[in-house]
């Protein structure tokens, strides 16, 4: 009974499913899926229990603050930053912080022990979200601080500000934003299907009807109307 009850109030409670603007999180990301994001084309339901994992994330956020907020050492500036209001992209970073000397941007990711154990060097997609939080704030370094979800053991890597990376990430983009507006879906990952991305997309089997290339999104949608995806 409860657990039918608390998988309806996560299931109930998404996010507004449709995207009208691009986040901090869609950078480097395939511009297929994120099409598909801003179509609200359809996708493969979320589990409750992954909507769980990431209300469960948010927790662990709360709980590294905790000490930063009491400590000499490290003075925080601010929390929960967003990004400042330009046409593309809109973001809210972990924190700003202070050793006394100089700014960082903290991003903290939470993972499970397996993916946390194998973890050598930062995630690029983690250096991707961070360098766009970099370039906007003008801060010349960041900290990304991985936390370990089982036993909340701690990893943390200090990145320098690289603009030619983040002017990139800006200008894919705007070029699937160009995609967006001329209602052209973009092309595929060169590696579909094997990329780490295409295993975990909602949008995997609507992207294997549409095939390769960029294609007309009203004549998809004509071509699928009425099919199961
Ligand atoms: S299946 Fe792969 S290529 Fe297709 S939309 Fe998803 S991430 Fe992109």
């Amino acid at each position: 009974m409860l657990r039918e009850v608390i998988d309806k109030y996560y299931l109930d409670n998404q996010k507004d499913r449709e995207q009208h603007h691009f986040y901090v999180t869609d950078a480097g990301k395939c511009g297929r899926a994120v099409f598909f994001k801003f179509k609200n084309a359809p996708r493969k339901e979320m589990q409750a229990n992954i909507l769980r994992l990431f209300d469960h994330g948010d927790h662990v956020h709360q709980l590294i603050m905790k000490p930063l907020l009491s400590m000499r050492e490290v003075h925080v500036v601010a929390s929960e930053v967003n990004i400042p209001p330009q046409e593309i992209i809109s973001g809210r970073s972990d924190a700003i912080i202070s050793d006394g000397r100089d700014l960082y941007v903290l991003d903290i990711k939470s993972m499970n022990s397996m993916i946390f154990d194998r973890l050598k060097e930062p995630k690029p997609e983690n250096i991707d979200q961070l360098q766009l939080y970099l370039y906007y704030f003008r801060v010349p370094r960041g900290i990304l601080l991985y936390v370990n979800k089982n036993t909340l053991e701690l990893k943390e890597f200090v990145i320098d500000r690289d603009e030619n990376r983040a002017l990139s990430l800006v200008r894919s983009l705007e070029e699937v934003k160009k995609d967006i507006d001329a209602n052209l879906i973009p092309d595929r990952l060169q590696d579909y299907p094997s990329n780490w991305q295409c295993r975990y997309c909602q949008f995997r089997s609507l992207c294997g009807k549409a095939g390769p290339g960029k294609v007309s999104w009203e004549s998809f949608k004509e071509k699928i109307a009425g099919q199961k995806v």
